[in-house]
């Protein structure tokens, strides 16, 4: 064991202070619970603690490390990897879905889970939903019924708050509550239709797992020796941004540790953002009551942002009627620059603020990639989007619609689950064609499970809609005659198609193509169809822009979670926006929005930027955000209003 003290040459120890290295030379197979404010290092920590516990001589392979997004998992492994090795490539890190994969897919057998088996991304799991209403002869307008979508709501949230859907719909949707039955059944039929098909969706990852982790007493004996085997793989499990884990995420990490593994979760209430997710605050502030012997660590030095930035943080997030005592003092000294608060005339006027001083910044010597525009929804970003093209300048969305779950690329896809024999993909591509309908479909399809797969697809149809099957028949049957060139091989000569055929109708064309090349790429990745599509759902956590290039970013508050800048702008604080008019009438709702805002600004490490319109469309008066209102009683406030200087 390394002395705690003697870490000056260590670099492992070295870039770390006395508490974070308490944290990564704690001993293992001991529960406790790294609370601290955010820039305090709980992510450093987390990745060195792991380092350490390797180089004590734990194999990467039973090292269990939950994070939020793959993106972050795959940095976490690379600055591992730095400090010991390549062998920190075969850590078990990942999200809670993706290691469910991986768990499900390893150990799955026990509960009869075929280890091939495709996860449903979110339209596939809708799709499958509303199979299971036609196959019950329901109409969910006609009969009253809560719309697909919502139903989906509905099932997700009874796993994530670990509720039985009855106490789920009352709590969420209690106008539904006469339609439970109902409601129950199309459960029931869902449930059975995914069994049949083979298929897991992302809820049933993480019911699988919870199976494993913690199964209950009258599971079948294969499944308790599987769940020892499992648990005993795991000296020490660590999850990252643990505030934000749900129910049924906490039971999983306490199980996973309950056979004297040690479990080390860091995370700060104050950054609690996914309440409205079934975030359960519970499993931070009960952890020392479940564990009656674990440790509670404090960090208490913030290394990234200015003391303005952190005074105005801490003064923001004491409004708060609930939360942990933490310390958080700056280990940085002031540049000068306060806090500004942007007031502008109008949603046009905050865009042209944002770009031009992010120029202005960037013609200073600062790179785009440390320049960021953060904001509560997606919508929020469209004319600064505008502006930032009209200006030429390069970026990034974080927010917004997936990268596979964009049309052009969900077409695409479908093509390559046609030729796996995956019917609701199959009918997906036949509608593509001009002429061809809901009738022309089902009689192709027919067709395509008697007879050869695609050949005969076109015999019952006549006319245009007969060319269009005619079509996408030989471009399926090119597709499998080429499988053993690989899934991107048959993906470019299937784009070829696709592009003449269809890309051209879309207005934004260009870019589509090359989000098809990008698919491409991404294909190489991979040896055959059936290994790309049984890991895409959980792959697709952070969109694909993300890694190419210098460019500024935009991303929603949200998505920005444990990450930094030097120059962070915020926009639209606004009532209605930040904190969003949804959050007025919640439980909790406001103050969830407080935290949110908490995250943004704790993003910004040198200059931070918050702006609003004083007008939005048609010339409507929007009042400020009372996040900036309320920090300007009685004290001098902790940052400094401007009007954009250009106008
Ligand atoms: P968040 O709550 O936002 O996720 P965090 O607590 O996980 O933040 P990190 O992202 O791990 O904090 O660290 C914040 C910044 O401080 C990073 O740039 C990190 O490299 C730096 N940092 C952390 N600890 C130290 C240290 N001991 N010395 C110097 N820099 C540090
Ligand atoms: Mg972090």
């Amino acid at each position: 064991m390394i002395d705690r003290q003697d870490g000056a040459n260590d670099p492992l120890l070295a870039p770390l202070n006395e508490q974070q290295r308490a944290v990564v030379c704690a001993p293992q197979g001991l529960a406790r619970l790294v609370l601290a404010g955010p820039g305090s290092g709980k992510t450093r920590t987390l990745v060195h603690r792991v380092a350490q516990l390797m180089r004590t001589g734990v194999p990467a392979e039973r090292i269990l490390l939950v994070t939020f997004t793959n993106k972050a998992a795959r940095e976490m492994m690379a600055r591992c990897e730095q400090l010991c090795g390549s062998s920190a490539w075969s850590l078990m890190g990942g999200t809670f879905h993706g290691l469910a994969a991986k768990i499900l897919r390893q150990y799955g057998s026990a509960l009869g889970l075929d280890p091939e088996f495709r996860i449903l991304d979110r339209a596939d799991t809708e799709d499958q939903l509303r199979a299971a209403v036609n196959d019950l002869g329901l109409d969910l307008r006609r009969d009253g019924l809560p719309r697909v979508r919502t139903l989906c709501r509905m099932f997700s949230a009874s796993v994530q708050r670990e509720l039985d859907l009855g106490a789920t719909i009352d709590l969420r949707w209690p106008q539904y509550h006469h339609h439970l039955g109902l409601i129950q059944t199309i459960g029931a039929r869902f449930v059975e239709r995914k069994q049949e098909a083979g298929v897991l969706d992302f809820d049933d990852l993480l019911v699988g797992w919870s199976l494993l982790a913690d199964p209950p007493a009258s599971a079948e004996p294969a499944v308790h020796q599987t769940s020892q085997a499992l648990r005993e793989r795991f000296v020490e499990v660590l999850v990252d941004e643990y505030q934000d884990t749900n129910a049924i995420q906490g039971r999983i990490a306490d199980h996973m540790a309950s056979i004297g593994n040690g479990l080390t979760v860091v995370g700060d209430d104050c950054q609690g953002i996914y309440g409205f997710r079934g975030a359960d605050a519970q499993n931070l502030v009960g952890f020392q009551q479940r564990f009656d012997a674990a440790e509670r660590l404090l960090l208490t030095a913030n290394y990234r942002s200015t003391p303005e930035i952190l005074s105005l943080a801490n003064l923001s997030i004491a409004h708060n009627r609930t939360q942990l005592e933490k310390m958080l003092e700056p280990e940085r000294t002031s540049l000068g620059l306060p806090p500004w608060v942007v007031q502008c005339k109008d949603r046009e006027e905050e865009a042209r603020f944002v770009v031009t001083r992010a120029r202005e910044l960037q013609a200073s010597g600062i790179p785009w990639s440390e320049i960021a525009v953060l904001y509560r929804s997606h919508a929020l970003s469209t004319e600064v989007q505008v502006e930032l093209a009209k200006q030429s300048i390069p970026f990034v969305v974080r927010s917004g619609v997936r990268f596979f779950e964009q049309a052009h690329v969900k077409d695409v896809l479908a093509f390559g689950r046609a030729t796996m024999g995956d019917e609701f993909a199959l009918r997906r591509v036949l509608l593509l064609y001009p002429g061809v309908g809901p009738v022309s479909v089902r009689g192709a399809l027919e067709r395509a499970s008697v007879d050869d797969r695609f050949g005969q697809m076109a015999k019952t149809a006549s006319g245009i809609s007969r060319r269009g099957l005619e079509q996408a028949a030989d471009v399926l049957a090119g597709m499998i005659e080429r499988s053993a060139d690989g899934p991107s091989a048959q993906l470019a000569f299937l784009v070829d198609h696709y592009r003449q055929a269809f890309v051209q109708r879309f207005d934004d064309s260009n870019q589509r193509s090359e989000d098809l090349e990008e698919l491409i790429r991404f294909a190489q990745g991979f040896e055959t169809m059936n290994q790309l599509f049984a890991d895409l759902p959980v792959v697709d956590q952070t969109t694909r822009n993300g890694d190419s290039g210098p460019a500024l970013v935009l991303s929603s508050i949200h998505q920005s979670k444990g990450l930094e800048w030097k120059r962070v702008f915020v926009l639209s604080l606004v009532e209605g926006h930040l904190p969003h008019a949804a959050s007025f009438a919640e439980v909790d709702g406001v103050d969830e929005e407080r935290r949110l805002f908490y995250v943004a600004i704790t993003r910004a490490a040198d200059e931070l930027y918050l702006t609003y319109a004083q007008r939005a469309g048609h010339g409507r008066v929007q009042t400020p955000s009372r996040f900036l209102s309320e920090l300007m009683v009685d004290t001098e406030p902790p940052f400094t209003m401007v009007r954009p200087s250009f106008s």
